[in-house]
C-alpha cells in the first residue's frame, strides 16, 4: 500500500519533516489531571506525529484530532478561557477606523467589540453559551462558519479579524479563503495566534497540542500566508511578554530550568489551578498558600523573585504574534 504523501496544510509544500511522536496517553493523562476527559477523542489514535513544513515553517499534527463541542464546553469552565482583555485587541483596534465594518471570526462573547468604535460589528462563534452571553450584552454574534458567512457576504467588510483561532483550525486554507472572501478590496485582515517561537517552545505544552491546537505558527509561516493568499503584509507585531502571561512565562522559565535540576519535583508540586502553569492560555498560576514549602520550593520562589526584580520578561517574545494584511 502506498502511503499518501503529506503536504503542508497552509502552503501545500510537500517538503515536510517529522519532528516528534507523542503518545496520546500522555495527553489523556495531562487532561485527566486537570479534570477533563479527552480519551474519547483519541479512541483510534495511539500516537500523534508533529511535522514541520520546510517551506513556511508551519508545524502541524497527524492524524487530525479536533476538539468537539463537549471538549470546548469542558475547557470553558476555566474562567481564563475567554479573556476580556487581550493585548492583541488593543493593537488591532488601532488599525480600525470608526466608519469601518468589522467581522470578528471566533469572537467568543464579542469582547473585542468594546475596544472599537466601528459602525458595524459582526461576531461569528460556535460556542452557544458565548453567543447567549453576547446577546444578553447586546453584542451582535451569530453561530456560523466563516466559509458559510463568506458565501452570503462577499466583500462586505473593511476589517476581518481572528484572534487566537487559526491555531485551532485543521484546514487553514479554506478558513482564510472565507475570511478574505468577506473582505472588500483593500480591506484589512488581522490574524493573532500564539507565537511558537516564544517561551511556548521551551518545554512541552499540552495545550499547544491536539485536541486544542492543530497548527503552530511563527513569523515565517504568517509571512508565507501572504504569498499563498495574494495579500500584502502591512505589519507583523510580536508582543513582548505581556502582563497577563507574565506568571505563565516565569513558571515556564523555572520549569524548563528545573527539568534537569533538583527544582523539578518541587516546581511540579507547585502547580495550582488547572492548566495554570503550562504557559499557554494566559491563566495565572494559583498557589495554595497552605501547602508546606520545602527548601527547593523556597529556592524556586527566590529565583523567580530575582527574575521578576530585573524584569526579565521585557527581553523575551510573548505569547502572541499578530499579522495585519491588506487584500489586494
Ligand atoms: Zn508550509
Amino acid at each position: 500500500m502506498v502511503r499518501p504523501s503529506l503536504v503542508c496544510p497552509s502552503c501545500s509544500a510537500e517538503k515536510v519533516e517529522r519532528k516528534e511522536a507523542i503518545a496520546s496517553q500522555l495527553i489523556e493523562e495531562y487532561y485527566a489531571e486537570n479534570g477533563v476527559d479527552v480519551r474519547y477523542l483519541f479512541e483510534d489514535v495511539s500516537l500523534l506525529r508533529r511535522y514541520g513544513c520546510e517551506d513556511c515553517g508551519l508545524q502541524f499534527f497527524q492524524p487530525v484530532v479536533l476538539g468537539d463541542d463537549r471538549y470546548y464546553q469542558a475547557m470553558q469552565k476555566g474562567d481564563w478561557y475567554y479573556l476580556e482583555e487581550k493585548p492583541e485587541y488593543d493593537y488591532v483596534a488601532k488599525w480600525i477606523e470608526a466608519e469601518e465594518r468589522v467581522l470578528d471570526v471566533g469572537s467568543g462573547r464579542g469582547a473585542f467589540s468594546r475596544k472599537i468604535n466601528s459602525s458595524f460589528y459582526q461576531g461569528l462563534e460556535f460556542s452557544q453559551s458565548a453567543v447567549e452571553l453576547a446577546a444578553r450584552e447586546g453584542v451582535n454574534v451569530i453561530t456560523e462558519s466563516v466559509e458559510e458567512h463568506a458565501q452570503k457576504h462577499q466583500g462586505a467588510y473593511d476589517v476581518v479579524c481572528a484572534f487566537q483561532v487559526l491555531e485551532h483550525v485543521a484546514q487553514p486554507k479554506t478558513f482564510l479563503e472565507g475570511c478574505i472572501g468577506c473582505l472588500k478590496s483593500g480591506g484589512k485582515l488581522a490574524i493573532a495566534v500564539p507565537n511558537s517561537q516564544s517561551f511556548l517552545e521551551w518545554r512541552r505544552n499540552y495545550l499547544n497540542l491536539p485536541p486544542h491546537h492543530q497548527l503552530l505558527w511563527s513569523e515565517k509561516s504568517l509571512l508565507k500566508l501572504a504569498e499563498v493568499h495574494n495579500l500584502e503584509v502591512v505589519e507583523i507585531y510580536k508582543e513582548k511578554v505581556s502582563k497577563i502571561h507574565r506568571e505563565s512565562f516565569y513558571s515556564t522559565l523555572l520549569l524548563s530550568l528545573g527539568d534537569k535540576t533538583f527544582l523539578r519535583r518541587s516546581l511540579k508540586a507547585k502547580k495550582g489551578s488547572r492548566f495554570s502553569s503550562e504557559g499557554n492560555a494566559g491563566g495565572e498560576t494559583t498557589e495554595n498558600p497552605a501547602a508546606p514549602k520545602g527548601l527547593a520550593h523556597r529556592a524556586a520562589d527566590l529565583l523567580k523573585d530575582c527574575f521578576r526584580c530585573i524584569k526579565l520578561h521585557r527581553f523575551f517574545d510573548g505569547h502572541t504574534i499578530t499579522a495585519i494584511y491588506r487584500k489586494k
